[in-house]
Formats: C-alpha cells, sequence, structure tokens
C-alpha cells in the first residue's frame, strides 16, 4: 500500500491509534489524529500535538478530508461521526485492517478470538512458535499493536494476533493463514444489539479465507455448531467432550499419532486444555513436531491474573483470576478446583445474566463474598447458591475471607465483572488482591 501524501484520519489517541499514526508518517503519509477526551487526559499529550494534526475534545468534520479513516477498537460504531462517514462513504477500518495492508506478504497470520482465552492461546501458540526458532511476533488486543512492528519489512515469519470482536467490527480484506475461535459466549452484550450480532462480529474471522487457510474451532461450543457451516477453509475442532480432530481421553491430549501429558505444562483446570489443544492444532498446521510442542509446553509461563496461584498462609491457598470478566470463565474457575471454593466476586456491570452462575456455585462455592457496583443485584440473584457477606472495600473482604477459613480451603478472586467501579483495569484489581494477601501474609 502505497501511503505517501495520503491523509489518513485516526480516531482515538491510544495505543494502537498512536501506532497507526506513527507509520503512517513513517511511510510518507500525513495522519489526522481525532479524540473525544481533553488534551490534559492524554498522556503524551504535548508530544502528539508536536508532531502530528490532531483535535481533542471531540470529533469533527475535519476527519472526512482523508482517504482512510482508522477506527480504534473502543469506540462504539454507532457514533454520529462514524455514521455521518458512513453516509459519505469514507472508509472505515481497523488498526488490524490498516496492518494487514502493510504487512510483508511472506509473514503469515496466525489469528486468535473468542470471549475467553485468547491472551492465554496467543502466547501459547507465539512461545511454541519462538521454541522452534522462528521469528514470530505477538501483536493485537494484547501487548503491543500491530503496526507498531516493522511488519512492512521482510524478515517476520509469524505473525499472533489477539482480536477482539470489536477490532473484527471493521475488517475488509483481512485474511489469517490460521483462524482460531475458542468460543463464543455471553460478552460485551452493552455494546452489540443481539448476541448473533457479537457472534457474527467474531466469525469475521474466518471472512476472506480461502481453501488453503484453516479455521479452528471449539466442537463443545452450541453457538459455533450454529454458525460454523458459514466457514469455508480447511476445518479443524477441538473437544473437551467428544472426538474431535484434537480431544482429550481423561488423562492426555490426543493429536493423530501423538499424545500430550498435562505434567507437562504449568497450565491447569478444563479450559487450558481446550487452550493447549486450540494452539496444537494452529502449530501442527504450520509445520511444527510434537517433540517442540512438548518441549515448549513445559517452558511456558502461565500469564498473570488467570487463576495465578499466589500463596499460601498456613494451609489456605490463594489464586488471582482477576482477568476473569464475564460469567463463563468464572464458571471454568469454579470448575478447576477439586473442591469447593471461598470466591470473592462483583464489580462494574456489563449487563451479563449472573443466575447462569447458580448451579455451578451451588455445587462449587464454600461462600461467596461480594465486592463493587453489582454486589447487591448478585447477592439478590445468589442468594439461595450459598452463604453470602458482601462488602464496599477489598481489603476487608479478603480478611474476613480468611478469618473464615478452615484448614486447606481456597481463596478464589474469579469476579465475573469488569473492574472499572474500583479500579483502572483488571491489572490493578490483581496486583491490589495481591499487595492485600502479602499484607495478610506478613501479619500471620
Ligand atoms: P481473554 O484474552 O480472551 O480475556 P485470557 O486468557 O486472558 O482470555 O483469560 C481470561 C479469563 O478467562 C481468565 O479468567 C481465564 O482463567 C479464563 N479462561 C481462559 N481460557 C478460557 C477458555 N478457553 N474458556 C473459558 N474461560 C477461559
Amino acid at each position: 500500500m502505497n501511503l505517501k501524501n495520503k491523509r489518513i484520519g485516526i480516531l482515538g489517541m491510544a495505543k494502537s491509534g498512536l501506532a497507526a499514526a506513527k507509520k503512517i508518517q513513517e511511510l510518507g503519509g500525513i495522519p489526522f489524529l481525532s479524540e473525544l477526551k481533553t488534551e490534559e487526559n492524554i498522556n503524551d499529550s504535548l508530544f502528539i500535538k508536536k508532531r502530528f494534526e490532531c483535535e481533542f475534545e471531540g470529533h469533527t468534520e475535519k476527519l472526512f478530508n482523508s482517504d482512510l479513516i482508522i477506527v480504534s477498537p473502543g469506540i462504539p460504531l454507532n457514533i454520529p461521526i462514524l455514521q455521518k462517514a458512513k453516509a459519505k462513504k469514507n472508509k472505515l477500518i481497523s488498526e488490524i485492517e490498516f496492518g494487514y495492508l502493510l504487512k510483508h506478504p511472506a509473514s503469515k497470520i496466525i489469528a486468535v478470538t473468542g470471549s475467553n482465552g485468547k491472551s492465554t492461546t496467543v502466547s501459547l501458540i507465539h512461545h511454541i512458535l519462538q521454541t522452534a526458532g522462528y521469528k514470530s511476533i505477538l501483536a493485537g488486543n494484547i501487548g503491543n499493536a500491530l503496526t507498531s512492528f516493522p511488519i512492512d519489512e521482510k524478515g517476520i515469519d509469524f505473525i499472533v494476533l489477539e482480536l477482539s470482536s470489536f477490532q473484527l467490527d471493521l475488517i475488509d480484506t483481512f485474511k489469517a493463514d490460521v483462524g482460531v475461535i475458542l468460543n463464543i459466549t455471553p460478552d460485551h452484550l452493552n455494546r452489540y444489539s443481539s448476541f448473533d450480532d457479537y457472534a457474527n462480529s467474531k466469525m469475521n474471522i474466518f471472512q476472506n479465507q480461502t481453501e488453503n487457510d484453516l479455521a479452528i474451532i471449539n466442537l463443545d461450543d452450541n453457538t459455533l455448531l450454529k454458525f460454523h457451516h458459514k466457514i469455508s477453509s480447511i476445518k479443524k475442532s477441538f473437544s473437551l467432550k467428544s472426538k474431535a480432530d484434537v480431544y482429550f481421553d481423561g488423562n492426555f491430549i490426543i493429536h493423530q499419532k501423538d499424545k500430550f501429558s498435562l505434567t507437562d505444562t504449568k497450565l491447569f483446570g478444563p479450559h487450558n486444555i481446550a487452550n493447549i489443544m486450540a494452539s496444537i492444532l494452529a502449530v501442527s498446521y504450520l509445520g511444527i513436531n510434537s517433540e517442540i510442542i512438548r518441549k515448549a509446553l513445559k517452558t511456558f509461563s502461565p500469564l498473570p491474573h488467570r487463576l495465578e496461584f499466589i500463596t499460601q498462609i498456613n494451609s489456605v491457598k490463594f489464586f488471582n483470576d482477576s482477568k476473569a470478566t464475564n460469567t463463563d470463565s468464572v464458571k471454568f474457575a469454579l470448575k478447576s478446583f477439586a473442591k469447593p471454593v471461598r470466591i470473592i466476586m462483583g464489580g462494574s456491570d456489563k449487563e451479563e445474566d449472573y443466575s447462569v452462575l447458580n448451579p455451578l456455585l451451588k455445587k462449587h462455592a464454600k461462600k461467596i463474598y461480594l465486592i463493587g457496583e453489582t454486589a447487591n443485584k448478585m447477592k439478590e440473584i445468589f442468594i439461595s447458591a450459598a452463604d453470602i457477606s458482601t462488602f464496599t472495600d477489598l481489603k476487608k473482604c479478603i480478611f474476613t475471607a480468611f478469618s473464615e477459613a478452615e484448614k486447606d480451603d481456597i481463596i478464589l478472586l474469579s469476579p465475573g465483572c469488569a473492574s472499572f467501579d474500583m479500579f483502572n483495569n483488571f491489572e490493578e484489581r490483581g496486583y491490589t488482591f495481591k499487595k492485600i494477601v502479602t499484607e495478610l501474609k506478613n501479619e500471620n
């Protein structure tokens, strides 16, 4: 794509917007950045003003003076300026589509989406490819924006992308050599008009795939079963319950003649078996052999804030699952332990139906400790599932759970909600949890 003297509008001055602006400038184009927030609320606004044409505190029609408009993933597509842009037939794309248009043709793309498990799965695929000696980069919703890498140059063998439904909303020609959908369960329903709309966004990952590309799906996911007829590339599936291309026999993960033992990895819980199975299908298609996969499984360090073991105080174990921001991830967290746990839940509301957790909470929760914006709503919903206490303060909540804990108990933070009511993000929530647990440990 030739960007020489092309004017490109960018909505949003966060990570991906800025990365795109720098890349456009580097390649001789003229970026124009537009942001809703005030200058004071944008990091590095002085640097941005100096280096790029830009506007703050609202999007104006200046944006229409562009050949192309890149829309950052956090921006809802129904805002007036985008409606107008669509009416004027301005081309709207995501930063992912833009990166795809620029990338070197020899770099292959492995793209992963799903409601849960994306970060874990892309990190594992990236680690396996690196273990095999390839030059792989990890980009998208995780770590750095795609256009922050030298993707237009030769030398990158594989681009492993974590894609959210928002990033998939505005793709056009983007094609994944290997596309993966891990699962489609209710999430972000406050942004989509229906669950089918959300599912269709995820299915965009297979859009443009041809007969030589691979689509990987989860056979245990009812929504995927409903939509998978739309796939026209090679289809492979994984399952925890039945014999798919990769499956779990109760002890081993089986792929063709190969068996993979779970004692080889620090990842645990049924959801992580699913993530490993999807990764095995992806890398096998790229020619990686089972010995390399085994070696990589042994050396892979699970990501923080995803069912992360923190410490043990006396015999009580603490797990941080702050990234569990929807009900499905909580379901898997509950199923990952052999005995009932003391679970800390609650946070900012994504308007999910929390009652779907009642049967599992009944079986797997010794007690429920609720915090945050959803505490009272959840209390009403979970009232008959287990004993419940509510708190306004996380420290009080953790200290109480510990004081009530019996020998060998497990205390698990798995909120089932976003974190924005009390924290900047799920990482801050997880670190705060760890800090308080460390304080508690020092006192004991
Ligand atoms: P994502 O990037 O899609 O948010 P993560 O790997 O960061 O996924 O995990 C997010 C949350 O979902 C964590 O609580 C984790 O334990 C849980 N999780 C991970 N993989 C899966 C899966 N395949 N199905 C359901 N929950 C999962």
